[in-house]
């Protein structure tokens, strides 16, 4: 069976390459009718943000990825905090000591810096592994007794792996293809630390096998430590999950990797949610409270760094389960891309449920102290949303709807307003105070006839009547602004404008 997991550390917000590989993992595992897991990664508990967990299961809500199984959603792998697993971990760890995979070592930072230097003045950079292990201070020249007995003492140790010498790994990447390392260039990664704690490799190693992890999606951040997690499972006796790792997601200009801080710099939102550092109050912006829809971010994250080898561009999530193809996946970085967003965003506003719409756009009339029932903003809304990018274009778009215009466009008075058009614009008054039913139908059916008759051009009355309404030569049909803010409305804004 498919299980796959998206596996954060809640060290701050989700960032959108985040929030792809949770998509990602998503797509992959309902294509396959399978699980989609989260896993809270908090071992290190230096870079633990406490706030951050909810924030993550937040956004991915608001993102509508539901997981199958995580926090606050038992399974029958629980706990899924890891923090909540650590016995198991020293477990683990003891099994590979015993094996002969891993080792205690001893070794201080004192000491341990002191040989950076060293190796720093030679111009070269040391490693702990494969080549120099021996020399190190850990138990890998000890007797048995002799680390027994500075385990008593409670010395400081670390548990590393112990990286096989002088072999070639060959392994299978689901996006990359094969790829070829030799484990001389490794180095023993630390596994163990005697707080107690594991480090990521071996929780994550751990926990994928104990959770049936079938697939691994991740980022390709992760690559550099794939040899080291294969020869994990070696050493465990374990068989290996499946591997994808996802290319990067790269600033607009193409140049370096999306970071968090492109958001404030360049003008667009990297994370789901806003996000207020609880240690630094910094805040960041977020994707909800741009009044992007969650179906524009879904959709914009599919694309970056895959595509369904066709012309179509809008899929809905359930429409990315069926074409989703781990295989098309590209290998190189995507760059993020601002104006494709809006352009997915002005997509998904048109098809945009009319309630949900009336619910943004209610709260920013209210603001502005404007209260009209829900059946005159769906009108506006309904006549204004093609030109929409955003919920909070509405009122740029329509605020002629809601309240007179204070003043006039120069230009445009100086073009519609002519010597004669007082005189029209008080005949005019008198057909609309006669106009019974102030229907946007009835309107056009009574002065229509009436510009005839007099023999004017059309554009002498609708040109002035536009700009009493709006103050500007803009906005949509001027019958239907006229019959929306009403006959004594309309008349009155006319008188404005003769003043
Ligand atoms: N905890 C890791 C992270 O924060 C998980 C990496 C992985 O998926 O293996 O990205």
């Amino acid at each position: 069976k498919v299980r796959v997991r998206f596996a954060p550390s809640p060290t701050g917000p989700l960032h959108i390459g985040g929030v792809r590989t949770a998509l990602y993992n998503y797509l992959f595992a309902k294509k396959h009718k399978g699980d989609f897991i989260l896993r809270i990664e908090d071992t290190d508990q230096s870079r633990y943000v406490a706030a951050a967990e909810d924030y993550i299961i937040e956004s991915l809500n608001w993102c509508r990825i539901p997981f199958d199984e995580g926090p606050g959603k038992e399974g029958n792998y629980g706990p899924y905090r890891q923090s909540e697993r650590k016995e198991l971990y020293q477990k683990y760890a003891q099994e590979l000591i015993e094996n002969g995979n891993a080792y205690y070592a001893f070794d201080t930072p004192e000491e341990l810096n002191q040989l950076r230097s060293v190796y720093e003045a030679k111009g070269e950079k040391f490693s702990y592994g494969p080549t120099t292990r021996n020399e190190l201070n850990n138990s890998l020249h000890l007797t048995a007794e002799d680390i027994q007995e500075r385990l008593n003492k409670q010395l400081d140790y670390v548990i590393r792996f112990k990286t096989p010498v002088n072999r070639s790994l060959n392994f299978k990447d689901e996006i990359r293809g094969y790829i070829e390392v030799e484990t001389d260039n490794l180095d023993d990664k630390i596994l163990f630390k005697s707080d107690g704690m594991p480090t990521y490799h071996l929780a994550n190693i751990v926990d994928d096998y104990l959770m049936e992890i079938s697939h691994v999606i991740r980022g390709e951040e992760w690559l550099p430590s794939l040899p080291l997690h294969i020869l994990l499972y070696e050493a465990f006796g374990w068989k290996t999950p499946k591997f994808a790792h996802l290319p990067l997601i790269l600033k607009p200009s193409g140049k370096g990797k999306l970071s968090k801080r492109d958001g404030d710099k360049e003008g667009f939102p990297v994370f789901p949610l806003n996000w207020k550092d609880p240690h630094t109050g910094e805040t960041a912006i977020g994707y909800r409270e741009e009044k992007y829809l969650p179906e524009t971010v879904i959709n914009m994250l599919a694309f970056l760094g895959w595509n369904p080898g066709t012309d179509q561009e809008l899929f809905k999530l359930e429409e990315l389960v069926e074409a989703f193809q781990i295989s098309q996946v590209n290998k190189a970085g995507a760059k993020f891309d601002i104006q494709k967003t809006k352009w997915f965003q002005q997509q998904y506003m048109h098809e945009a449920p009319i309630d949900y719409l009336i619910q943004e756009f209610l709260p920013i009339l209210r603001e502005k102290g404007i209260e009209k029932s829900n059946a005159y903003i769906e009108n506006v809304i309904e006549t204004v949303k093609e030109r929409a990018v955003f919920v909070t274009d509405f009122w740029e778009l329509s605020w002629f709807y809601f309240s007179a215009p204070s003043g006039f466009d120069k230009k445009a008075s100086t073009k519609a307003w002519k010597e004669d058009t007082d005189l029209l614009m008080q005949e005019l008054i008198v057909v609309l105070e006669e106009i019974k039913d102030f229907s946007e139908d009835n309107l056009k059916a009574k002065v229509k006839p009436w510009i005839e008759a007099k023999g004017v051009g059309f554009g002498k009355v609708m040109q002035p009547l536009r700009l009493a309404l709006v103050g500007a030569m803009r906005g949509p049909d001027v019958f239907h602004i006229a019959s929306s803010v009403g006959q004594t409305e309309c008349i009155n804004r006319i008188q404005f404008a003769m003043k």
